[in-house]
């Protein structure tokens, strides 16, 4: 069996079609998957199953949905000063009762957050986190780990030992590696009742042997598995370090893409 793992991003809001909207593209799909009887996994199992720990019924069809980077719009309807009334993805999810569990995977630090709004978001106050709480709550949306300050091409400093930005594969040593990784981590468990972060996933999908063959599985034990943006499925074969991702946009554009890409065996 060979599962794939669906990536979106609510700030890629370039029109109100398909090709460029995430938000839209993801309420199209999520009526998809919906109608085609497609099983949504949550990420915590797709672990479970990729351990060996949960087994699933081979003449299903399963589908993991993930939100990177985590601003607001994940949460939250907004109205976009050019293109109109937007609907979340905790709206979108909320129309299907019972049906998907979906991960949200956060930058942080509150003051790159800050900083977005400006080079990200056109000043529009869209990064806050008092929602984390609330999607926890909600049993639709969980909060992971999508590092400290995304080593954000926009910012002045970034926590890395050289200011190299824009590429996570720089993390290297033990410093820059707990203080992307393991600070958003306690910074998100603080912001929301009796939460342990389990999950990360590589800004960019950038990563490398040191994060995944030393820092990840020897030097720290509450991260459990991390996500690329790889274009595969998952399988049981699949390292914990390297979870494949597609990217709605980069490895899918379409409906019927992602028709393929649910039923490729
Ligand atoms: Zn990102």
């Amino acid at each position: 069996m060979r599962i794939p793992v669906l990536t979106y991003h609510a700030t890629n809001i370039s029109g109100n079609s398909y090709q460029s909207n995430d938000l839209l593209a993801f309420e199209e799909d999520l009526q998809l998957i919906h109608q085609l009887g497609v099983n949504i996994l949550s990420t915590y199992d797709l672990l479970k199953w990729i351990e060996g720990d949960l087994t699933l019924n081979d003449s299903q069809h399963y589908v993991v949905i993930t939100f990177d980077d985590g601003s607001e719009l994940d949460f939250y309807d907004w109205q976009h000063p050019t293109y109109g009334q937007q609907q979340s993805f905790y709206s979108t999810l909320k129309s299907y009762p019972n049906y998907a569990h979906t991960t949200s995977f956060v930058i942080a630090s509150p003051d790159t957050r800050s900083v977005l709004v400006d080079t990200c978001t056109a000043g529009h106050s869209i990064w806050g986190d008092d929602w984390w709480q609330k999607a926890e709550k909600s049993g639709l949306l969980s909060i992971e780990n999508h590092s400290w300050d995304h080593l954000h091409e926009t910012l002045d400093i970034v926590a890395q030992q050289n200011n190299e930005k824009g590429d996570f594969s720089k993390i290297t040593s033990l410093e820059d590696a707990n203080a992307q990784i393991n600070e958003a981590s306690q910074y998100i468990d603080s912001q929301i009742d009796n939460k342990q972060v389990t999950l990360f996933a590589y800004p960019y999908g950038d990563y490398n042997r040191y994060l995944t063959e030393d820092y990840f599985p020897n030097q720290q034990s509450n991260i459990k598995a991390a996500f690329t943006c790889e274009a595969k499925h998952v399988t049981q074969e699949t390292n914990n370090w390297k979870i494949p991702r597609y990217v709605c946009g980069l490895h899918w554009k379409t409906n019927a893409e992602l028709k393929n890409l649910l039923f490729s065996q």
